[in-house]
C-alpha cells in the first residue's frame, strides 16, 4: 500500500500581507475552478457531474465574498483556510456533510497554488498498489488509473459517498470509513464486497467469474442482473440496464436543461440498449444530490417524486423528452419514480408517464411508507424497484452519508431484510438497485425472498452472476429464510455466509 500525498501545511507564522492579497486568493479559488473543469472533462460521466459540481462550488460567490473580506487583513493562503473552515463547520454534521470532502479539497489546492506548495495527490511507487488515505477528494478518485490503483482505504467517507460511487464506477474495489493504522509498503488484502481490510493477509483463491450470459440460478430460475448507470456509459455485456440516474443531467448547471437538450442526452444513454430493458429514473434532486434551482431539500424535505409539487413543469419535460428518445431510438424504456410515499403518488406518477407515452411506469421504494404498502402502491403501477441505500436511510433514521452510522445502514440489518421481503411478495416486477443488490452474499438472499432483478454497478455484475449460478432457487430460499431469522446484521451475513459454504459453492 502507498498514501495519498500530504496536504499542504500553513506555516506557523503568516507572512506580511502583499499589495493584493484578495486578489491572489480570487486568482487561487480561479485556478482551482478551472483544473476541476479541466479534470471534469477527462473523467467518466459519473465523475465529470461530480467535479463540475465541486467546480461550482469554487466558484461560489459567498465562499469568494467571505475570502475577499478575510483577505483584506490575513495573507491570502490563510484567508482561504479560514473561509473554507468557515462552510466546513456549517456542513458538518448536517445532510451536505459529505461535501466538506469537497471544500477541504477546494482549500488544498488554493492554499498548495499560493504556497508554491505542490498538490497533494495519488502517489507513483512505481508499481500498482493499494491506494490508502484519510479521505479521498472526487477530483483525485474520478482520474485514477484502475491498473495502479488495486483498491483504495480511506479513513472517512461513507458508502453512498461520492468517492465510493466513483471508485465503484472505475471498477476500482473501494473500502471507505475504515479506521486502521496502515504502514506504507505494507501488505493488505481488501475486500471491497464485505467491506473488510486485512493487514495479514492469507492467500486469496481466485474466484471463477462468468462474466457473460443472463442472471440465473444452478436450476435455471431467472434473475434479472442490470447495470445501474449515471450517463451514456458504456454497456456491453450486460441484460439490460436497472437504473438510469437522470441527474447527470441536471448537475453542475444554473438552469435544468431544456426538453431539446435532455431528448438528445437520452437518445444516447437509450440507443445501445434498443431491444434491452432499460429503466430511467425520472429527476432524484435533494438531500444527498442538491441541484439548487430544482430542489434544495433535505432528506426529509422536497426531494425525488416531491419536486412536481413545486415544478411539475420538470417532471413534464422529463418525460416529454424521454418519450421522444424512445421514439427517436426505437427503444422502449421503463420510467420510474425515486422517492414514492404513497399510493396517491404513485398514481400520479403513472398517470403522468401514460400521458407521455410511456406505458411501463414503476415506483420506487426507498420509504418505509411505501415498503408497508407496498401492495397499494403496485396497484397504481407497473413494476417495483427498491432504494436499498435510501430505504436503510428512512428505515433506521440513519443519514446515508454519515460514516459513523454504517452500521445502522448496514444492508443485513434485519428491519431492512424484513421490508424488502414484504415488499418482494408483491405479484408484480420487483427489482432491487441500490448498493445492496452489490452483494454477491446478499444476492442468493434477495433470490430466495423473490426479487426477480437485481441492479448494480457494472462491475459488480459477474460475482453475483457466479453466486446465483452456483446455488438452487430452494438452496437460495433456505439460505433467505434462515437469514431471516437472524436478530443482527453479523448473525445474518455469518448464516448466510455458513449456508452458502456448506452448499459447497460459495468462496468470497
Ligand atoms: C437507492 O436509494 O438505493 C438508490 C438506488 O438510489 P440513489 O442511490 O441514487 O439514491
Ligand atoms: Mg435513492
Amino acid at each position: 500500500m502507498a498514501r495519498f500525498g500530504a496536504r499542504p501545511v500553513l506555516p506557523m507564522t503568516a507572512p506580511g500581507l502583499g499589495p493584493d492579497e484578495p486578489g491572489r486568493a480570487a486568482a487561487a479559488l480561479e485556478h482551482v475552478a478551472a483544473e476541476l473543469d479541466r479534470r471534469a472533462e477527462r473523467a467518466g460521466s459519473d465523475g465529470s457531474d461530480i467535479l463540475a459540481a465541486t467546480a461550482m462550488i469554487a466558484r461560489d460567490p459567498g465562499l469568494a465574498d467571505r475570502v475577499a473580506d478575510l483577505a483584506r487583513t490575513q495573507p491570502a493562503a490563510w484567508a482561504v483556510d479560514s473561509a473554507v473552515g468557515e462552510y466546513r463547520a456549517l456542513l458538518a454534521g448536517g445532510h451536505l456533510a459529505e461535501r466538506t470532502t469537497d471544500l477541504d479539497d477546494i482549500r488544498d489546492r488554493a492554499v498548495a497554488w499560493l504556497l508554491d506548495q505542490p498538490v497533494p495527490g495519488p502517489p507513483s511507487p512505481g508499481h500498482p498498489y493499494v491506494l490508502v488515505a484519510t479521505d479521498l477528494a472526487p477530483a483525485d478518485t474520478a482520474l485514477l488509473d484502475p491498473a495502479q490503483v488495486l483498491a483504495i482505504v480511506t479513513e472517512r467517507g461513507g458508502p453512498t459517498s461520492h468517492t465510493a460511487i466513483l471508485a465503484k464506477a472505475l471498477g476500482i474495489p473501494a473500502v471507505v470509513g475504515c479506521a486502521g493504522s496502515f504502514v506504507d509498503g505494507q501488505v493488505v488484502q481488501v475486500d471491497g464486497d464485505a467491506g473488510v481490510v486485512r493487514t495479514d493477509p492469507v492467500p486469496v483463491t481466485a474466484r471463477t467469474l462468468l462474466d457473460v450470459g443472463p442472471g440465473r440460478t444452478a436450476d435455471g430460475h431467472r434473475i434479472e442482473l442490470l447495470a445501474n448507470i449515471g450517463g451514456p456509459d458504456p454497456v456491453h455485456g450486460v441484460e439490460g440496464v436497472g437504473l438510469v440516474r437522470t441527474e447527470f443531467l441536471f448537475l453542475g448547471r444554473s438552469r435544468p436543461p431544456t426538453v431539446r437538450e435532455q431528448q438528445a442526452a437520452y437518445r444516447e444513454v437509450l440507443a445501445p440498449l434498443v431491444g434491452r430493458k432499460v429503466v430511467v429514473r425520472t429527476l432524484d434532486a435533494g438531500s444527498d444530490k442538491p441541484i439548487p434551482y430544482a430542489a434544495t431539500g433535505s432528506a426529509l424535505g422536497i426531494r425525488g417524486f416531491r419536486i412536481a409539487r413545486a415544478r411539475p413543469d420538470l417532471l413534464r419535460d422529463q418525460l416529454e423528452a424521454l418519450a421522444r428518445a424512445a421514439a427517436d431510438t426505437g427503444a422502449t424504456p421503463w420510467v420510474m419514480a425515486p422517492m414514492i410515499t404513497t399510493a396517491t403518488e404513485a398514481a400520479a406518477f403513472a398517470t403522468a408517464a401514460r400521458e407521455h407515452g410511456l406505458t411501463t411506469a414503476g415506483a420506487m421504494i426507498e420509504v418505509p411508507a411505501a415498503a408497508l404498502r407496498a401492495a397499494d402502491i403496485a396497484a397504481e403501477v407497473d413494476f417495483l424497484s427498491i432504494g436499498s441505500n435510501d430505504l436503510a436511510q428512512y428505515t433506521f433514521a440513519a443519514d446515508r452519508l454519515l460514516t459513523d452510522l454504517a452500521d445502522l445502514l448496514d444492508p443485513w440489518q434485519p428491519a431492512l431484510l424484513d421490508l424488502v421481503a414484504h415488499v418482494a411478495t408483491i405479484p408484480k416486477p420487483v427489482s432491487v438497485c441500490g448498493e445492496a443488490a452489490a452483494d454477491p452474499l446478499l444476492a442468493l438472499v434477495f433470490a430466495g425472498l423473490g426479487i426477480g432483478a437485481l441492479s448494480m454497478a457494472p462491475i459488480s455484475l459477474p460475482a453475483v452472476r457466479t453466486a446465483l449460478a452456483a446455488h438452487t432457487l430452494p438452496q437460495c430460499r433456505e439460505l433467505a429464510a434462515a437469514v431471516r431469522r437472524a436478530t443482527t446484521p453479523a448473525e445474518a451475513r455469518a448464516t448466510a455466509r455458513r449456508l452458502a459454504e456448506e452448499a459447497g459453492q460459495f468462496r468470497g
